[in-house]
């Protein structure tokens, strides 16, 4: 099976290419590399477009002739979708529906769609199902739930087929230390804390501490960027095999604090995080815990790695690779 990539220069895209290369299919990347990297492309050739570019996106699926695609060409910071919603939907909404088109145009109509469980919001209760309320309170939420929202209603009118999967807190890295985490504007808690304490970043702020939770930090669900590669793998085989389409939470259905994530990034480095304390992020909720037993029934998937791995993982990346501003500076 050849699978069409979109975004697949990012660090879950190419996590996912390599684990498919691994498992025996053939890839395409499809990548604008805004916020990809050409050095995280290995397994497949490179096409180099943008996702709202529709002509060329045709042209690319006629030629390579796929299977099935996978799409995590979007945009995903939170505070830059406040401050530029426009831009938010136009790659992930309007992005999202030149891609569609674009199979629709080569006649590939099965689908695995990068979506988040951002689209609940602030949920009222833990652990979160499928059937949780959507609250999409930001763009950036808003855009993703808009392009699931298009799925359903391609699926229905051409038949476009889709498993769209809501990651929890992705992180951690490839075990061989080939990829990694490496945005450039990092805003993401185990990277910083690791960087921080390799002594590349200031300090580390605590974003609130008076949470109504155990240790008063807030409380995520983080999934090794591995076990996201293994659930996709899983659901274009679902998909080929005549699959239903799906909605599905990928998470461990374990929680850890802010608190508890530095205790295991203090242990791996063997040495204290840098910290400061400030009040809490806006939009942030307490706590955001999968309940992920759709993803096992439907594909047999359940993550197999927990946090000490996840961090392991992601140091063992980082001390190998400095992308902080530091270095870049440099
Ligand atoms: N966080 C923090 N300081 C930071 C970055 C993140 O305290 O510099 C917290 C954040 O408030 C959240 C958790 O760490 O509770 C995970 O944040 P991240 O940005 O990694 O992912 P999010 O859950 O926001 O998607």
């Amino acid at each position: 099976m050849r699978i069409f990539v979109a975004g697949g220069a990012g660090y879950i895209g190419s996590h996912c290419c390599k684990a498919l290369a691994k498992a025996g299919f053939e890839l395409v990347v499809y990548d604008n590399l805004s916020t990809g990297h050409r050095e995280f492309v290995k397994w497949g050739p490179l096409i180099e477009g943008d996702i709202r570019d529709g002509e060329s996106l045709t042209k690319a699926m006629r030629e390579t002739r796929p299977d099935a695609v996978m799409h995590f060409a979007a945009l995903a910071l939170v505070g830059e979708s406040m401050v530029d919603p426009g831009r938010y939907y136009d790659v992930n909404v309007a992005g999202g529906l030149r891609l569609l088109e674009a199979m629709r145009a080569a006649g590939v109509d099965e689908l695995v769609f990068s979506s988040t469980c951002a689209v609940y919001g602030i949920p009222e209760t833990i652990p979160i199902t499928e059937a949780t309320p959507e609250r999409p309170i930001n763009p950036y939420r808003a855009s993703k739930l808009a392009f699931e929202r298009m799925l359903k209603d391609f699926e229905q009118a051409y038949g476009v087929k889709s498993v769209r999967l809501r990651y929890f807190n992705a992180a951690g890295a490839d075990e061989e230390g080939e990829i990694g985490e490496w945005h450039e504007h990092e805003t993401h808690l185990i990277p910083l804390l690791i960087e921080a304490t390799l002594g590349r970043r200031p300090p580390v702020s605590i974003f609130g501490t008076d949470y109504p939770t155990p240790d008063g930090t807030a409380i995520r669900d983080y999934i090794h960027v591995e076990d996201l590669a293994a659930a996709h793998l899983l659901a274009v085989r679902h998909l080929a095999a005549g699959g239903a389409p799906a909605v599905l939470n990928l998470g461990t259905g374990r929680g850890d604090s802010v608190a508890q994530v530095i205790a295991a990034v203090e242990a791996a480095c063997g040495r204290q995080v840098p910290l400061t304390r400030s009040g809490r992020r806006p939009g942030d909720p307490p706590a955001l815990v999968a309940n992920p037993s759709q993803a096992a029934s439907v594909l047999g998937w359940t993550a197999a790695r927990e946090l000490r791995q996840i961090v392991a993982d992601a140091l063992h990346w980082h001390a190998a690779n400095d992308h902080s501003p530091r270095a870049a500076a440099l």
